[in-house]
């Protein structure tokens, strides 16, 4: 295996949302790393209201 696919795999491994720290629907998006529902959140705060 590659250094690069070890590091993706690495990359994927670690993707877990920053405030709660679940794994799941863990958006990576804006470089937030939050799960939909801290970004929703998050969005409030921010202003950013667009996401649903
Ligand atoms: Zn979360």
């Amino acid at each position: 295996m590659s250094k690069e696919k070890r590091d993706l795999k690495e990359e994927k491994k670690k993707r877990k949302c920053r405030m709660c720290g679940t794994r799941q629907a863990v958006i990576r998006k804006y470089k937030l790393m939050v799960c939909r529902r801290c970004f929703k959140e998050i969005a409030e705060k921010i202003g950013f209201k667009k996401f649903d």
